[in-house]
């Protein structure tokens, strides 16, 4: 593994970035080499980091502490804190990257407006960054610019105007900081009895209140949407135009995904409104790269609920289920090359879907896998363990993927894999 480094361990300062002719990449630990910055180290960025790798990409690693998952694979690393603005520049003058490739939503968005302007590729660009780092900026661009069918929404910064969101919304309701994901600081509200809780939850749980502001956190208030399915639309924005991936459905437990699976059977026009939704959503915030945009089907409605400039977690599906997986798919859109629609590997056969389930640990330590050969017995079953240094809390650490006849039988054979799993922590 590469031990996380100081800025002074970086680049020789006499490398000049050149900007990257198309189609041409040069060779990593050579002056022609073509580096990435990857913002956010996590098990995301780590699958982003081996497809980069493969290419032969210089990747350089970034996150807030030291042994994330994608250092493993980069060529260097660095630990900040990319809220701050100060040592997200000292890093990037001292790499000098051809592309800047953020994993994260916390990061100083205004450094990478700068960094844009001096003719750095950021992905998919710098406003995109800054609009998708919190849930107004998206929201308001799909529902009010737009014109987007979305959930009714409100914000607000207090308590009472919690309270008279829902006299406007009605019950119930879902309560989100703009600043979280992964259901951190969210809860949904069937009584008036629940908005105290809901608002202290929300206080104390998204992004905002993790690094210790003193101002209350905004949150949206969202109706409830009733929706039969919920699917993920894996949306390529590539030098030669967009493709899309088949739909991803998934399923959340706390506003976090348990398990995918590919493909989401959709009808003809419910997958045609899904496209559209998604091919106006990608193209308001533009750029180059893969975005997961989260949709809900209710009847042949289709509503936009969010979308990430990057890959995916529920996207994990497609590291068994294409011939080219998300992330590969990712690292080929940001370098500015071809993303052509991706193989579903198995189409026709007795392996026509395909499922992950994430693997979650909880509690203090460093996690230790056992059962990893009981889990591999199973047909198709494959693991990712993500190579997390320490568990605080929950965190998912590993996940199962399998394929199988149909998506029953697939998500039947990950789960199994994933159940077959056992994580200690030491
Ligand atoms: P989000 O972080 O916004 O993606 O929310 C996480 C999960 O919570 C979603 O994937 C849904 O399963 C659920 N959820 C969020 N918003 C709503 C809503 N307005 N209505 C119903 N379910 C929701």
């Amino acid at each position: 593994m590469t031990p996380a480094s100081s800025p002074s361990d970086a680049a020789p300062a006499t490398r000049r970035p050149t900007v990257p002719r198309p189609g041409t990449l040069g060779t990593p630990g050579t002056s022609t080499a073509t580096r990435v910055l990857l913002l956010g180290s996590g098990e995301l960025g780590k699958e982003v980091a081996i497809e980069l790798v493969r290419l032969g990409v210089e990747v350089v690693a970034v996150d807030r502490y030291a042994g994330a998952p994608a250092m493993a694979v980069a060529a260097r690393s660095h630990v900040v804190d990319m809220l701050d603005p100060e040592a997200l520049r000292a890093v990037l003058a001292v790499e000098r990257p051809h592309v800047v490739v953020p994993e994260i939503e916390a990061i100083a968005t205004a450094v990478l407006a700068e960094v844009e302007a001096t003719g750095v590729r950021v992905v998919p660009t710098a406003r995109a960054t800054r609009l998708t780092m919190d849930r107004e900026g998206i929201r308001r661009l799909a529902a009010e610019e737009l014109g987007l069918p979305t959930s009714p929404y409100r914000f607000t910064d207090s308590l009472d105007g919690l309270r008279a969101a829902v006299e406007d919304l009605g019950l119930p309701v879902v309560v989100k900081p703009v600043m979280s994901s992964s259901g951190h600081g969210q809860s949904l509200v069937r009584s008036a009895d629940g908005l105290e809780e809901a608002w202290r939850v929300a206080q104390t749980g998204g992004r905002a209140a993790a690094t210790g502001g003193d101002a209350p956190v905004r949150v949206i208030v969202e109706g409830f949407v009733p929706f039969d399915t919920e699917i993920t639309l894996l949306t390529v924005r590539h030098v030669d135009g967009v493709t899309f991936c088949e739909p991803v459905g998934h399923s959340q437990v706390d506003g976090d995904y348990r398990e995918s699976w590919q493909p989401a059977a959709l009808e003809p026009q419910v997958l045609a409104e899904a496209r559209r939704i998604a091919e106006q959503v990608t193209g308001a915030l533009g750029g180059l790269g893969l975005f997961g945009v989260e949709l809900f089907v209710v009847g042949d409605r289709v509503l936009f609920s969010e979308v990430s400039p990057r890959p995916h977690d529920t996207g994990l599906v497609t590291l068994v289920s294409q011939d080219l997986s998300e992330f590969a798919l990712h690292a080929r859109a940001v370098l500015g090359l071809p993303a052509p629609e991706p193989l579903r590997l198995g189409a026709g056969s007795e392996q026509a879907a395909a499922a992950s389930c994430a693997v979650l640990a909880s509690g203090d330590g460093v996690p230790v896998f056992s059962g990893v050969d009981e889990a591999l017995r199973l047909p198709t079953a494959q693991v990712r363990l993500f190579g997390k240094p320490v568990v605080h809390g929950h965190r998912r650490v590993a996940v199962a993927l399998a394929r199988g006849a149909d998506v029953a039988q697939a998500r039947e054979r990950a789960r199994a894999a994933a159940e077959a799993l056992h994580v200690e922590l030491h």
